[in-house]
C-alpha cells in the first residue's frame, strides 16, 4: 500500500459511530470486513451493513478490529484526509468549450486542475465525461449500486463528441453511459450547446436518444457555452443570440412535453441564462421535477423567487416587529439583477422605511459574457462599487467566494474588500428566506 492508499482519518463527527468507538482523527483505516480498501467506492460499499468488522491502526502502532452492529446504510462518520481515498484522476479530454483554459494566467494552482473523476461525481455532483472511466470502475458501480452519477454527455454523436472533447476515445465511452444506465445506475446528464458545433438538428438528436434511457437518466441539463475573452488560440465559438436562445427553449420545452405524458418527468431542461437570453418567463416550480439541476443554474432563480415569496407571506404575518428605517445595499451578476431587485422592491413596497441599492456587476475579469455572481471577483467588486451608496451593509451571495473561505476567485479577501469599501459586508446563503432576513434583521 503506497502512500496515496493510507486512509487516514481527518474528523469525526460528533455523536457518530466512529466518535462513540474512539476513533480519531490521525488513525488509519486498514480494512473491512477483511477487505482492503481501494477507493471511496470501495468504502461506501462494504460500510453499509447491519454487521462490519473494520480494522483501525493507531498513531502507535495498535490495531484495533471493531464490531460494529449498525442500521443498513448509517454513516460511520469519518471524514478521511483524502475525501476520495486515492489520486485525483485528471481529465485527458481538451474540450473546446473548457473554462479552465479560458482562464487568464497567474490565478492559484488549483484552479487549473481539470478533474474528470467519477468518485467525485457521486461525492461532489460533479459531472464527468466517462472518457477515464476504466470498465472495473463500471463494474464496480453496478456491482455496488452506486447512483447518481452525472454525466457530461455534450452529444450523443460519438464522432462529434470527439471532436468536442478532442479525444479519439470520446464516442466510445458513451457506451459505458448505456451500460450504467441499462444496469439501472441513476443518471442526471449535461448538455454544454456550443453555437454551431452541437445545436440545432445535433442537439434535438442528443436529446432523442438519451430520452431512451428515461427514467435511469432522469435528467438533462442545456446549458450555453460560457466564453471568457481569453480565448486567443482556442477554438472560435460564438456567443448565443436572442434568437438561438428561443429556438433552444422551444425545442427543450416540445421535448418537456412529448416525454412528461410517459414518465411523468419534464427530462430536458433549460438552464436559466437561456429564459434570460430569449426574454422569455421562467418556467413554473413543476416543470423542474424537483430541481435536479440548481448547480447547473436550471431552475436557482425560479426557487429562490419562490422561496424569498414564501418567506415574506410569512413574515407579513408575523405580529409586532418592528422594522426600523435602514439603508442597504446588494451586488450580483448582471444574470440574476433584474429578479434581486424585483425582490427588493417587493420588500420596500411593505417597508418603505427600507431603502435598497441592487448593484449589477459587470465581470471585467472574465470578460463581460460571463454573467454569474459565482465567477465575480473582488476587483470587480472594489472598482464597480466604490463611491456608490452602500448604506450600512453590503449583501453577496454566497458563492462569490471559494467554498468555505472567505476569499474571493482572485485572492482578494473578504477584509480587504470591507476595508476597500469601508462597509460591513454579510454574506448570504442561497435561500430566498436567508436573502429576505439579510434584508430585514
Ligand atoms: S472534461 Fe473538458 S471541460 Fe472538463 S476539465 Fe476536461 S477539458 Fe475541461
Amino acid at each position: 500500500m503506497n502512500k496515496q492508499h493510507l486512509h487516514t482519518v481527518a474528523r469525526v463527527t460528533a455523536g457518530s459511530i466512529a466518535e462513540e468507538l474512539e476513533i480519531e482523527a490521525g488513525d488509519t483505516l486498514m480494512e473491512i470486513n477483511g477487505t482492503k480498501i481501494e477507493d471511496i467506492f470501495d468504502y461506501q460499499y462494504l460500510t453499509q451493513d447491519e454487521y462490519i468488522e473494520v480494522l483501525i491502526r493507531k498513531p502507535s502502532g495498535e490495531e484495533w478490529l471493531l464490531e460494529i452492529d449498525k442500521e443498513y446504510d448509517e454513516d460511520l462518520g469519518i471524514t478521511f484526509e483524502n475525501g476520495l481515498m486515492d489520486e485525483y484522476r485528471s481529465c485527458h479530454n481538451k474540450c473546446i468549450f473548457c473554462f479552465i483554459d479560458q482562464m487568464p494566467k497567474g490565478m492559484r494552482d488549483t484552479l487549473y486542475f481539470k478533474d474528470d473523476d467519477s468518485r467525485l461525481s457521486f461525492l461532489q455532483g460533479n459531472y464527468v465525461t466517462l472518457t477515464n472511466m476504466s470498465d472495473d470502475d463500471v463494474d464496480r458501480i453496478i456491482r455496488y449500486h452506486l447512483s447518481p452519477i452525472n454525466v457530461s454527455f455534450q452529444t450523443t454523436n460519438p464522432e462529434l463528441r470527439c471532436k468536442m472533447l478532442n479525444n479519439r476515445f470520446a464516442g466510445q465511452a458513451l457506451e459505458k453511459a448505456w451500460r450504467l444506465a441499462a444496469a439501472g445506475i441513476v443518471m442526471n446528464g449535461q448538455i454544454v450547446l456550443c453555437k454551431g458545433v452541437n445545436d440545432g438538428a445535433e442537439l434535438e438528436r442528443s436529446i432523442e436518444d438519451l430520452s431512451h434511457y428515461l427514467p435511469n437518466l432522469e435528467s438533462v441539463s442545456v446549458v450555453p457555452v460560457g466564453l471568457s475573452k481569453y480565448r486567443e488560440g482556442l477554438f472560435p465559438l460564438e456567443p448565443f443570440t436572442k434568437e438561438d436562445a428561443k429556438q433552444v427553449l422551444s425545442t427543450v420545452h416540445k421535448w418537456q412535453d412529448r416525454v412528461f405524458s410517459e414518465y411523468g418527468l419534464h427530462f430536458i431542461h433549460a438552464s436559466d441564462e437561456w429564459y434570460i437570453l430569449a426574454g422569455e418567463k421562467l418556467p413554473e416550480e413543476e416543470r423542474y421535477d424537483g430541481y435536479l439541476q440548481l448547480e447547473n443554474g436550471v431552475g436557482m432563480l425560479r426557487l429562490l423567487m419562490n422561496e424569498f415569496q414564501e418567506a415574506l407571506d410569512a413574515f407579513g404575518h408575523t405580529e409586532g416587529v418592528i422594522i426600523p428605517p435602514r439603508e442597504l445595499s446588494i451586488a450580483t451578476g448582471k444574470l440574476a439583477c433584474r429578479f434581486i431587485k424585483e425582490m427588493a422592491e417587493q420588500v420596500t413596497a411593505l417597508f418603505p422605511q427600507i431603502t435598497v441599492h441592487v448593484y449589477a456587476i459587470r465581470n471585467d475579469f472574465f470578460g463581460e459574457m460571463i454573467t454569474v455572481s459565482g465567477l465575480l471577483t473582488g476587483q470587480d467588486l472594489s472598482a464597480q462599487l466604490m463611491g456608490q451608496r452602500l448604506g450600512e451593509k453590503l449583501l453577496l451571495p454566497q458563492n462569490v467566494l471559494k467554498s468555505g473561505e472567505p476569499v474571493f476567485l482572485d485572492d482578494m479577501t473578504l477584509a480587504e474588500l470591507e476595508k476597500a469599501l469601508q462597509v460591513r459586508i454579510d454574506i448570504v446563503k442561497s435561500s430566498g428566506q436567508d436573502l429576505l432576513d439579510a434584508i430585514l434583521l
